[in-house]
């Protein structure tokens, strides 16, 4: 089969999931470019995130893929059930969607079938195949380096590298991008199954509680979904990772033990990285980076696959700018991909404010975004090697250039005021101003400056 793989593309995307599915149909429906998919999985293992609102419709429909929710063994979802703010139940229900319902997601089928409806339309997918080495030849090309399951490993040359890797980015980071961290959200999950063979009903539940929140879902076949969302620090200081803690964890709940009452447990607990993130440079010469590998989203805001798709369609219009000399098309495409972030990042902040309980609990205050910083309060930084190494480190909240930048226009002490209209003046005003702050507040408590 390796040997049958082409040796030269146009387009070669590290990563089948659904970022990199959507890029290769996207680009397929231009017609002109030879596309090939390489995914270091079989495709065939369980994943976590299988709910997608009633808008998935639209990416898939501009896909000419939307048969693929019907053909599926996917539940439909009728709306969402949150305690969030309050202990009472609130209802978001999909009836009123003009839209219709969201879908609970055979999640290992749904993947398989987006990069399958890829390679009918023409693109070369080759699964148990990772990407795992690349060089620049003399030409402008890229070499990529693909290795089989049995370790041998081939050459394939290329004029425009995918890195639809997911949130390691594996490729961007090589080219110098950096991720940015937003906070340091993990999923705890497990799987349930059902005696009788269904799930009670088919909303997605979310409850806050005061070391994170919870969700449960049902699952095609029978079975349900609960993960606990919470951050690292809660993470190791209440051992989540032990059955026996995150169960009595759950029992503290009202609404998601109800959800798997008298269903067994199916699953080991399974541990995923959930952190909201971005990198600091999603595109460069002969590259860019789509969906998770670009930035991801909390799964509170259940689109990470919606947004996903969409990443790949807007990423195949920017590789056929691209290869038309576009010279633009490229930045345009981290612009709007980083302008969606810094929406999304505002809704989520809006979205945990509401949550007003647990004044105490650490998990809150830290989603609380507190502006603690008196635009008066006169900052002063001092070069120097500690804080050059220290600030090095840093890997939260804006990228490490513009926490140099925050840095310098403290030299000689300044009001904070006047530090963040500077910032955005520099920057022409790509974050917002409260973004600036939590940066300069973030930089306070690592006494950079003071
Ligand atoms: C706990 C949790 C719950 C979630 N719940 C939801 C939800 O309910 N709804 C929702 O819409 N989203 C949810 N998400 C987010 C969603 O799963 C992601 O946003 C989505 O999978 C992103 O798609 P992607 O294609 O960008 O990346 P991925 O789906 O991560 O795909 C990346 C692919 O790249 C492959 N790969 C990696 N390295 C290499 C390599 N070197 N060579 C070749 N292949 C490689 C991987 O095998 C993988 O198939 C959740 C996420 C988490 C963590």
């Amino acid at each position: 089969m390796a040997n049958r793989f082409p040796s030269e593309m146009d387009v070669a995307i590290i990563g089948g999931g659904p970022a990199g599915a959507a890029t290769a149909i996207a680009l397929q429906q231009q017609g002109d470019k030879r596309v090939a998919i390489l995914e270091k999985s079989r495709q065939n293992h369980f994943r976590i995130g299988e709910t997608v609102p009633p808008n998935i419709r639209s990416p898939l429909t501009q896909l000419g893929i939307l048969k693929i929710l019907e053909s599926g063994k996917h539940l439909p979802s009728l709306g969402n059930r949150s305690a969030w703010g309050s202990s009472e139940l609130g209802f978001q229900d999909f009836f009123f969607s003009l839209q219709g319902n969201g879908w609970h997601l055979n999640r290992t089928q749904f993947d398989a079938s987006l990069a399958e409806a890829a390679a009918e339309r023409g693109a070369i997918l080759q699964r148990g195949m990772g990407v795992v080495g690349w060089d620049r030849l003399a030409d402008g090309k890229w070499s990529l380096v693909r290795m089989d399951p049995d370790g041998s490993q081939f050459q394939l040359k290329t004029s425009f590298v995918v890195d639809a890797t997911g949130r390691r980015s594996v490729f961007a980071t090589k080219q110098g991008a950096n991720q940015v961290r937003m906070d340091n959200l993990l999923g705890i999950a497990a799987v349930f199954e059902f005696e009788e063979g269904a799930a009670k009903d088919c909303y997605t539940l979310v409850e806050a509680t005061e070391l994170g929140w919870w969700y449960g879902a049902p699952l095609p076949n029978g079975r349900a979904i609960v993960t606990l969302m919470s951050d690292g620090q809660e993470w190791r200081q209440h051992q989540f990772s032990r059955w026996e803690n995150w169960m009595a964890n759950l029992a503290k709940t009202r609404y998601v033990r109800e959800l798997v009452a008298g269903a067994t447990q199916s699953s080991e607990l399974l541990i995923q990285p959930a952190f909201s993130q971005y990198l600091d440079q999603m595109a460069g010469d002969g590259w860019l980076a789509v969906g998770d590998a670009a930035c991801t989203f909390d799964p509170l805001s259940s689109a990470g696959i919606y947004k996903a798709l969409r990443s790949g369609i807007l990423a195949a219009e920017a590789i056929a700018g691209y290869f038309h000399s576009d010279a633009q098309a490229l930045a345009k495409y981290e612009s709007q991909t980083r302008r969606q972030f810094e929406l999304y990042l505002e809704d989520r902040r809006q979205y945990y404010s509401l949550e007003k309980r647990w004044p105490d609990s650490e998990f809150w205050q830290r989603r609380r975004f507190n502006i603690s910083l008196p635009p008066s309060k006169r900052l002063r930084f001092e070069r120097s090697h500690h804080c050059a190494s220290v600030l090095r480190r840093l890997k939260m909240y804006l990228p490490l250039r513009d926490l140099q930048m925050l840095c310098e226009l403290c030299v000689g002490g300044k009001q904070a005021s006047d530090v963040v209209a500077q910032y955005r003046a520099r920057t022409e005003s790509r974050v917002s101003a409260y973004r600036a702050i939590e940066a300069l507040q973030y930089l306070l408590e690592q006494q950079i400056i003071r």
